[in-house]
């Protein structure tokens, strides 16, 4: 049975990780992959982490099953952290599944759609994480891409992007970036947010809000403010959640799928389709993660902490947006790389060509994605002025 298997192509992000490991060249700069890395070019465990670590070693008294749904504690936390005080949790509108990363939560997403609408599309952004459109596709529902960035002008395709979703019917399922698009950096703003939450109530189609960067754009509470205005408005929406790159929990595995619906008794309802789903993929989540991130949550001394160390992450990033440009511009760059302050988020597009991220590659080992995907926490200030001065060159051709 396996000999007939063909080989299957890797993600280019993963073959691009690969080649950077065995690059033997001293200066060497990764900006391909999508983790978080400090000025030493480190991804460390973040301290509020280790403290609740400490705490869990200390009080962990069994390892029995932790049922489907996970830890209620970190469902309820997670709830909060994306709804606030809002009225749908307040009328008890939301159920919560606990999953292995984003990732996971999006597959339960998937799963639980096909149960509720086995015939819907998924429509994603032009471009958009490119896991999204094969992980929809594994779960057997059709993906369709709707106008988002445009390469031109480095901003929105707005206008196109409202024309196009004005077509979906009721019963598909347009996913959404809560903030920091992957791959572009490029979000709505919170008046294009309105349009959007007023479109979906209009047409009636079903919002999936991806939420894997809570707290790297804006600020923990000003990434959610379109989800927030979103749930003011439509009756049903579902958010995926990610703890991978706000706790720097990646390898934990730890996210969440949550369900809105349109009243309490639909959300037990809902609860019971989500926990089946649950069921026949992987029977319950690993608990780790999810206790992690409760002990932080439920402490204030270790909310605080975290607050600081994301704010660190999150200025970081900032800072280097705006170093970027002042890098490029005293290598003597002309070319307008200003969007880069407007993206938010661990991304940037470059917008500079095949051949220019190619040699870019060959001559000076500096990896970035296919697309012109920088990932920004890659640079530091030992290799910024390498990067900028690697720039220069190639812009010149
Ligand atoms: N959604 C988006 C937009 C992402 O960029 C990612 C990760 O890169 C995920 C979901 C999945 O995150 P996780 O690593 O928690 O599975």
């Amino acid at each position: 049975m396996f000999s007939h298997l063909q080989p299957t192509p890797i993600d280019p992000i993963l073959g691009l990780m690969a080649a950077y490991k065995e690059d033997p060249n001293p200066l060497k700069v990764d900006l391909g992959v999508g983790v978080y890395k400090d000025e030493q070019g480190h991804t460390a465990v973040l301290d509020c982490v280790k403290k609740a670590e400490a705490l869990r070693l200390k009080n962990e008294d069994s390892k029995t099953y932790i049922g489907m749904a996970g830890d209620l504690s970190f469902n309820s936390h997670i709830e909060k952290l994306a709804f606030g005080q809002h009225k749908v949790l307040l009328s008890g509108r939301v159920t919560t599944a606990h999953t292995p990363g984003g990732t996971g939560a999006l597959r339960v997403a998937a799963e639980f759609i096909k149960k509720a609408n086995p015939d819907a599309t998924v429509w994603v952004t032009n471009p958009t994480w490119a896991n999204h459109i094969s992980l929809f596709q594994a779960a057997g529902l059709k993906v369709k891409e709707y106008s988002y960035y445009d390469w031109d002008t480095k901003g929105l395709k707005f206008d196109a992007m409202l024309t196009e979703l004005a077509q979906v019917p009721a019963g598909d399922v347009v996913l959404v970036h809560a903030c920091c698009h992957n791959p572009s950096g490029m979000d709505l703003n919170f008046e294009q947010w309105k349009q959007f939450a007023h479109l979906a109530k209009e047409k009636g189609f079903t919002p999936l809000v991806d939420m894997a960067y809570q707290g790297f754009g804006l600020g923990l509470e000003e990434d959610t403010q379109g989800l927030r205005y979103l749930a003011d408005l439509v009756e049903e929406l579902i958010l995926c959640s990610s703890c991978s790159k706000n706790f720097g929990l990646y390898r934990e595995r730890i996210g969440a799928c949550s369900i809105v619906t349109a009243d309490s008794k639909t959300t037990e309802i809902a609860k019971s389709v989500l926990l089946s789903v649950v069921r026949s993929i992987y029977s319950m989540p690993p608990a780790h993660g999810a206790i992690i991130v409760s002990h932080i949550l439920d402490s204030q001394e270790l909310t605080a902490l975290w607050h600081q160390e994301l704010a660190v992450m999150r200025n970081r990033i900032n800072d280097y947006r705006q170093l970027i440009i002042d890098k490029f511009i005293a290598e003597g760059i002309t070319q307008d790389f200003s969007f880069i302050t407007k993206q938010h988020g661990m991304f940037s597009f470059l917008g500079i060509n095949k051949e220019q991220i190619e040699r870019l590659r060959k001559e000076f080992s500096i990896y970035m994605v296919g697309s012109s995907r920088v990932s920004i926490s890659g640079l530091n200030h030992s290799n910024i002025d390498y990067f900028a001065k690697a720039m220069a060159q190639v812009l010149k051709g």
